[in-house]
């Protein structure tokens, strides 16, 4: 069977992590989440005091910094690794969220983790989901999907999610962050969070998680299936 790299893109808790984890268990593909490596860089720079304006400072902790994913054997989820330490709930937390986009936005940290996610594509079978994926990261991806939902919804899940993880936080604040974090993601000069031509835009504030995933595992067998007829020559 061919296979394909799906490159989900979209605002912060669209609800992209989840889908993404699902169509990658549907393709059985694994699947990356390249906001938890962002994160877990934002958190190896506050833990070391890395100043985000002195580049040399940057380039030195960038050196030292190592980040994998492994999985949970009893949760079943795949948990984010900085050097050797699993950093999975920590890099979740609101102190991090209010610092990621800055740290985001700093050319050689995106030279380094685009690097690291198209190593990581290259043999492709790959769900991958952030904001320069399908722009940045694998523009050539067979697949992709640009995904968004109403302001309010997405404050609404990303503060269930958070308490969830027992971090009761008020919608203002969510809502704040998810505004501000949208603000430097698609102003910033390297790689801004931007719809590719060829995406396919999909609003799910009014679908269900089953339907979005649906949609997406349609999406991607019928682009396997555009491959297996072009190999038989039928295309
Ligand atoms: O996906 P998540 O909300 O966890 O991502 C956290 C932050 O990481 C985003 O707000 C964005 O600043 C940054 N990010 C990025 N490029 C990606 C994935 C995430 O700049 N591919």
């Amino acid at each position: 069977m061919p296979k394909i790299i799906v490159a989900i893109d979209g605002y912060s808790s669209c609800g992209k992590s989840t889908t993404a984890k699902l169509v990658a268990k549907q393709l059985n593909y694994p699947y990356i989440d390249t906001g938890a490596m962002y994160r877990a860089v934002t958190l190896y720079f506050i833990q070391n005091h890395v100043s985000l304006t002195n580049p040399r400072e940057t380039e030195i902790a960038l050196n030292n910094i190592h980040i994998s994913f492994r999985r949970h054997a009893e949760l079943g989820r795949n948990d984010t690794y900085l050097n050797g330490a699993n950093v999975e709930d920590e890099i979740r937390k609101m102190y991090i969220s209010e610092k990621v986009s800055d740290v985001s936005a700093i050319a050689a940290v995106r030279h380094a983790l685009v690097a690291q996610q198209q190593r990581m594509g290259r043999t492709k079978g790959i769900v991958m989901d952030g904001r320069d994926i399908g722009t940045v990261v694998f523009p050539q991806a067979e697949l992709k999907i640009f995904m968004t939902a109403d302001p309010l919804i997405r404050a609404q899940r990303r503060q269930h999610e958070l308490m969830e993880k027992g971090e009761l936080i008020g919608i203002e604040e969510i809502a704040e962050n998810l505004k501000m974090r949208d603000f430097i993601d698609t102003t910033r000069a390297e790689s801004p969070l931007r719809q590719a031509a060829d995406a396919v835009y999909v609003d799910n504030s009014m679908m269900t998680l089953d339907e979005q995933v649906e949609l997406v595992v349609r999406l991607a067998d019928e682009q396997i299936g555009l491959l297996l007829r072009k190999k038989a020559g039928r295309a």
